[in-house]
């Protein structure tokens, strides 16, 4: 009997130790010890007997077995339990000049089949094909929060930790649990007890650096508005405007008085953010505007909810001057999801059997996807007439066939300025942009990122790398948020997307 529980109890312990590692210093014990102990309580009971059975059928032999097997559960622990520790502090490397003041332009879904085929109709694009350096980005993933984390961090979803469009929390406290969707114990407990709080993945469950924080470290004055898994913002040497921090819930005064604690850092940004929202809203006359992102209508939200995030952007640019400047507007992404939704079905995108006649897809496409791509072709404009650096990418590409962005079609990816070159170049990856930010901005790059500077996008003269440091150090203290009930209004409209089941 022991023998058979004696390797559970280690698996137990190797499981509690994987959990606190990066946990252990931004949660209140006893209560996070609870749920990792509890946990392999209810697992070590479960597999008892099945471990019985199989001492007693190695008999005496079982013994020397599990003796020769310690070593082997001691060299895994190490090996998955390593990268979770917190690392030393990163010792700041020489910095050289940044190349330019950089806006970093994330653009949702934005495809170059269509910004091609639209030609003329988006000057702005058009003398981006004519001098940038463009080309194509493979992507991570197929969930935003995750490749918009890959891009920041420079990691792979699986690295940085933010995993899907949901987290859930030990209800009443801060502990955020770990990924529950491929653990069936966890789902049926989760289930049917009330000792999880859902609500939309944030900060939190990143475990790495993101450049919010790197470009403090060199002294760079960085800006981020809108970003996915911002919220709750960290206190950083910049500006943050979280996801959070731009209208989610809807457009009329109380919806907007929907204030979330921690959505900007500084915190007093909160106001100014809210006085662009009224005054985009009463202009676009968008008040009673529903959130729906399979319908026309709520294609129209998520362009208001962009100019919200647009307009925010345009005026720190203004009023702070800073080295980086980075937006996220979604406007492409959601007109795409909504036309197809139209076209091929709400349930069953993935037939790719037509709801409605060619005629008819042909006008929604033009009134849904052809204005969001003018749109981001007017925003661009604007970002080119107030600086002269922009770098401009998509998280994937779309296919307009019913398989949206499944099959993870490639992204977009210009580099527009004086140290840029011209003309496309080969195929990089959205791990390459971290790598490729930095050393535009003039800061070192760690060697442990897998991706590389995308050289050819720099012109002879500036593509001489700065040295490599070995890391970046650990991530800042995670803001503690309590999240008292389910964000079911989150959630829902994650649903809507068909992100989240
Ligand atoms: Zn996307």
């Amino acid at each position: 009997m022991w023998s058979a529980l004696l390797p559970m109890l280690l698996l137990c312990f190797s499981a509690v130790l994987y959990w606190l590692a990066p946990i252990f210093p931004q949660n209140p014990m006893p209560m996070d010890l609870l749920l990792p102990v509890g946990w392999c309580a209810a697992y070590t009971l479960l597999a008892t007997p099945v471990l019985a059975v199989a001492a007693r059928l190695l008999k005496g032999r079982g013994r020397w077995l599990w003796l020769l097997a310690l070593p082997a559960f001691g060299f895994a622990g190490y090996t998955f339990g390593k990268d979770r520790l917190p690392q030393k502090a990163a010792s700041h490397g020489k910095t050289t000049p940044a190349l330019c003041r950089l806006q970093f332009l994330g653009m949702d879904g934005l495809d170059h089949a269509q910004l091609q085929a639209m030609g003329s109709e988006l000057p702005n694009f058009q003398r981006l094909y004519a001098e940038a350096a463009w080309g194509s980005l493979k992507t991570v993933s197929r969930h935003s929060p995750e490749i918009w984390t890959s891009v920041v961090t420079g990691m792979k979803p699986k690295d940085h930790g933010v995993s899907g469009y949901t987290t859930s929390w030990l209800t009443g406290t801060a502990l955020e649990l770990p990924d529950d969707s491929r653990d069936w114990l966890g789902q049926f407990v989760y289930a049917n007890t009330k000792f999880r709080t859902r609500g939309a993945v944030g900060s939190n469950a990143r475990r790495v650096r993101a450049l919010w924080e790197l470009a403090g470290d060199y002294d760079r004055s960085s800006i981020f508005v809108n970003w996915w898994a911002s919220y709750p913002a960290e206190p950083v040497a910049g500006i943050i405007i979280s996801n959070h921090a731009i209208p989610w819930y809807g457009f009329t005064p109380e919806l907007l008085d929907h204030a979330e604690p921690m959505a900007t850092w500084p915190a007093a940004e909160a106001t100014s953010v809210r006085a662009v929202a009224d005054q985009v809203v009463a202009e676009l006359g968008a008040g009673k505007l529903r959130r729906d992102v399979q319908t026309e209508e709520g294609s129209r939200y998520f362009l208001v909810r962009d100019q919200i995030s647009w307009a925010t952007g345009r005026r720190l640019w203004r009023e702070k001057n800073p080295d980086l400047l980075a937006v996220y507007v979604q406007g492409a992404d959601t007109a795409s999801h909504a036309w197809t939704f139209t076209v091929f079905g709400k349930e069953h995108p993935d037939k790719q059997e037509r709801q409605v006649g060619e005629e008819e897809a042909k006008v929604l496409f033009e009134r849904l996807v052809h204005s969001a791509y003018r749109a981001m072709d007017q925003r661009l404009g604007e970002a080119m007439a107030e600086g002269d650096c922009i770098l401009l990418v998509s998280d994937h590409g779309w296919r307009y066939d019913g398989t949206m962005h499944n099959t993870k079609p490639d992204g977009v990816f210009f580099a527009w300025g004086p140290p840029f070159a011209t003309g496309e170049i080969k195929t990089a990856s959205i791990l390459d942009l971290l790598p490729t930010l930095l050393h535009t901005l003039g800061m070192p790059i760690a060697k442990p990122l897998p991706g590389k500077v995308i050289k050819d996008a720099f012109k002879a003269d500036y593509q001489k790398l700065t040295k490599e440091i070995s890391s970046f150090g650990p991530r800042g203290d995670r803001v503690s948020v309590h999240p008292t009930s389910d964000d079911a209004e989150h959630i829902e409209a994650l649903r809507a997307l068909g992100y989240v089941e």
